[in-house]
């Protein structure tokens, strides 16, 4: 029996519950022989079960000190990744087909971790994650309401999310000071026409500056007064940033592009 000390900065909150790795796995659809990411497979409760689908399976696990362990389980039947997700050559690890991505994610690496998958959204058929539940509602939040944000805007630019149910803390080991969930990612099929993504997403960031102040007042930091009075006669500037959809952010940029391409 190998000892193992759990590491509170590597997110080492393991699941105990094999019926939420099941739905996790359900949700997932995973098929045989289908191309599938775990990242973070701590003692492998989940990475059993993925293998129980038969899929080609690819784990990502940071802490040395779990190799000896995973490897005694599943020797072969894995392709044992011993790096840093993050840092991780993905260029170089992702296969022709399409990659579906499975974990219980560390949460401290949620932020970049997502980042990188949008990076990379082409090449990933489905993704299923477990984060901070918290988080989860800011992904899936509704226009005006006060999870709604960037994150909101860019992940469901991005993808089709859907939040599949919440997990307890004390459903892990060691239980961890805040509940979690599970969501899917699906790469949108058609996103809106945007040239300049850069900049649309510089004028969204602009926007949620200071989450209180009034559109108007977020964006004087790109538009000069005239521009922004004569933005005021399509948009009500008096608006805050939270209030605005994803289809409206299209129609500002394109409005504000159009005044900045007169300028020039
Ligand atoms: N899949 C297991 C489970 O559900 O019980 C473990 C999940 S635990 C929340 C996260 C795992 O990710 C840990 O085993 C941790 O060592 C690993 N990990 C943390 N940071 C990582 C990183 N940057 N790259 C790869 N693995 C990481």
């Amino acid at each position: 029996m190998i000892m193992f000390k759990h590491k509170k900065k590597l997110g080492q909150h393991f699941l105990k519950d094999k019926n939420i790795v099941r739905k996790i796995v359900k949700i997932a659809d995973i098929k045989p022989d289908d191309y599938v990411w775990e990242i973070g497979s701590g003692k492998g409760i989940l990475t059993e079960e993925l293998l129980n689908r038969n899929c080609n399976l690819t784990t990502f696990e940071i802490d040395e000190k779990l190799y000896p362990i995973l490897e005694d389980k599943f020797s072969n039947k894995i392709n044992l990744i011993k790096e840093d997700v993050l840092k991780a050559n993905w260029k170089k690890l992702l296969p022709n087909e399409k990659v579906k991505i499975v974990a219980n994610l560390p949460f401290q690496i949620t932020s970049p971790f997502l980042f990188k998958v949008v990076k990379f959204s082409e090449h990933f058929s489905k993704i299923v994650i477990m984060i901070q539940k918290e988080v989860a509602q800011r992904i899936k939040a509704k226009v005006g309401s006060k999870d709604y944000g960037i994150l909101t805007l860019k992940m469901q630019y991005y993808f089709d999310v859907s939040y599949e149910f919440t997990v307890k803390s004390h459903l892990f080991y060691p239980k961890p000071k805040v509940d979690s969930a599970v969501i899917s990612l699906i790469p949108r099929e058609e996103k809106p026409a945007i040239e300049d993504e850069k900049f649309f997403w510089s004028i969204v960031e602009t926007s949620f500056r200071s989450r209180r102040k009034m559109l108007r007042n977020n964006l004087k930091e790109i538009l000069n007064a005239e521009q922004i009075e004569e933005l005021s006669d399509d948009f009500d500037l008096s608006k805050r940033g939270e209030t605005f959809s994803e289809r409206e952010f299209v129609n500002l940029y394109n409005r504000i592009r159009s005044l900045v391409e007169n300028i020039k």
